[in-house]
């Protein structure tokens, strides 16, 4: 197994950002270098004034460069331009990059920060580039439009990887995968085995699943029973709010999205311009994507003498506006003396609140190879838009069973996935989008794109309108379909 190695100083590029994102990142600059962090840095521009020079995806080309061969990204939140042809930063910096895993620790600093959960103290690690979000959408009939889910293997184990060596490297005791794998058997499914698989290589560390349903509510009742969640990337956005917002510590925690060569670091917050320029801004936000950013570049050290300084001027009760105290008896201090009294404590370690130790390690980055099943296509389902006969499903079926032949035959129908021919209900409400299930006539028979084109000119043929087909493939014998409720 690979792991990285980072050279001292490290080249890190850093952008200011939009709004009190430069406020914020002085602040975090100069704590950095009190604290010897070994950087060699690196300012690209982004936000608001490459967006206004017209380069929608708000990043200077060139820059792409500088941060392709540094690797490692601290970026202060920056102001999304409203309307259309802008692309977010996050996403391309995510998807351009490779940037598979997000991590974002949430955690109560009670009684010193207002909190629900005193005890919380999880880490949600996000598949970062698949899932619903791969953002392939269509609008196939008048009535429906569909959304892609696409989960694959290798996505699955970078991110579930990553998530055991996160908790291995910080002594975390558990990591619980969060999915819907009772409904989606076969997305959600590959994400749950190859949670199993890879926690095998873990046996130090607990491992659970939940159904992403009642995890959530957990998270959102009962976090202290979590440490680290792993999950696919719409459940993980969701909780990761949830968890931020539980935790009261929207304002001052910070992310990570982490991939193979790149990785990028942030608070969670945005670009706040009401505030901007005052000199009120809370830096911890993105004091905290830097410590995750120098646990990443193997600067130990410096992350948990930054975070203990943090921690004990949390205790001293040094803190900005946003943070509503409990007591609150002490008085509130700007961005630039909130950033002087982290440095002054540097050195110091916090009386009451956890120390921090991050401990080495580096996270593995080559996933494990696995052996090539045999794929067979059996079948085919062609989708069609069909609004005819009072959208019988009796009618379309004799339609379409006078297609049979060459090898293929009809064998069922489905209407948003509820099986209404032959034998449906006649309650089953029915829109224009219809599952058309064609199989190989021989029991066990295989079918050729051949047979499926030639089908697919029979049903042209008929007057037909279809959308798609997906094709009925086994793997080693095993379906990769899912049945038709009903079938
Ligand atoms: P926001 O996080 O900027 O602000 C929400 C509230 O929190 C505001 O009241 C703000 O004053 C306060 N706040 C945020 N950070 C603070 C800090 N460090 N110290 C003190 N108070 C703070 O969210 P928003 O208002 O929805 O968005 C503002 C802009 O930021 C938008 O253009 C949005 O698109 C952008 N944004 C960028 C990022 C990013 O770059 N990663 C993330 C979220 C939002």
């Amino acid at each position: 197994m690979t792991q990285r190695t980072f050279p001292r100083p490290t080249p890190i590029v850093y952008a200011r950002g939009d709004g009190i994102g430069p406020e914020i990142m002085d602040a975090t600059l100069q704590i950095l270098e009190a604290a010897k962090a070994e950087l060699e840095l690196h300012e690209i521009e982004i936000g608001q004034k490459v967006y206004e020079r017209g380069i929608s995806a708000g990043i200077e080309p060139e820059s792409w460069d500088v941060l392709r061969r540094t690797g490692v990204f601290l970026k202060a939140p920056i102001t999304t331009p409203q309307g259309k042809g802008f692309k977010s930063l996050n996403v391309t910096t995510r998807k351009s990059l490779g940037l598979f895993a997000n991590v974002r620790p949430c955690r109560s600093y009670h009684p010193f920060t207002r909190s629900l959960h005193p005890g919380m103290n999880l880490t949600i690690i996000r598949e970062n580039e698949e899932d619903t979000y791969a953002g392939i959408e269509h609008r196939q009939t008048q009535e429906v439009t569909q959304c892609l889910k696409l989960i694959s293997r290798p996505g699955c184990e970078k991110v579930i990887r990553y998530a055991f060596d996160y908790a291995e490297r910080g002594g975390r005791r558990k990591v619980t995968c969060m999915s819907k794998d009772n409904i989606m058997k076969i997305t959600d499914g590959m994400f749950h085995r190859i949670f199993d698989e890879i926690a095998a290589d873990y046996p130090d560390i607990e491992n659970e699943h939940m159904i992403v349903d009642i995890g959530s509510a957990m998270v959102a009742d009962a976090p202290e029973q979590f440490d680290v969640i792993v999950t696919p990337n719409l459940y993980g956005d969701i909780i990761s709010d949830i968890a931020a917002q539980v935790a009261g510590s929207v304002g001052i925690a910070g992310s990570a999205n982490i991939g193979e060569s790149a990785a990028m670091f942030e608070a969670i917050h945005g670009s706040a311009p009401a505030i901007a320029g005052k000199n009120v801004a809370n830096p911890s936000g993105l004091l905290h994507g830097a410590v995750m950013m120098l646990v990443h570049i193997d600067q130990t050290e410096v992350a948990e003498l930054v975070r203990n300084a943090w921690l004990k001027t949390i205790e001293d009760g040094v803190h900005t506006a946003d943070i509503r105290l409990a007591d609150n008896i002490n008085p509130v201090v700007g961005t630039d003396a909130f950033a002087q009294a982290v440095i002054e404590r540097l050195g110091d370690k916090p009386r009451r609140l956890a120390s921090a130790t991050f401990g080495h390690g580096g996270e593995h980055v080559a996933p494990p190879s696995h052996p090539v099943e045999k794929k067979e296509i059996v079948g085919v389902d062609v989708f069609l838009d069909w609004d005819e006969s009072n959208r019988d499903p009796d009618v379309l079926g004799a339609a379409l069973q006078r297609l049979d032949g060459e090898g293929l035959k009809l064998k069922m129908i489905t209407n948003r996935g509820v099986k209404v021919y032959p034998g449906g209900l006649p309650e089953t409400f029915c829109t224009d989008h219809w599952r058309c299930r064609f199989v190989a006539e021989q029991q066990g028979g295989t079918v050729t794109h051949e047979q499926v084109i030639a089908l697919l000119g029979r049903v042209a043929g008929a007057g037909l309108d279809f959308i798609k087909t997906e094709h009925l493939c086994t793997f080693d014998g095993e379906l990769g379909y899912s049945l038709g409720q009903g079938e």
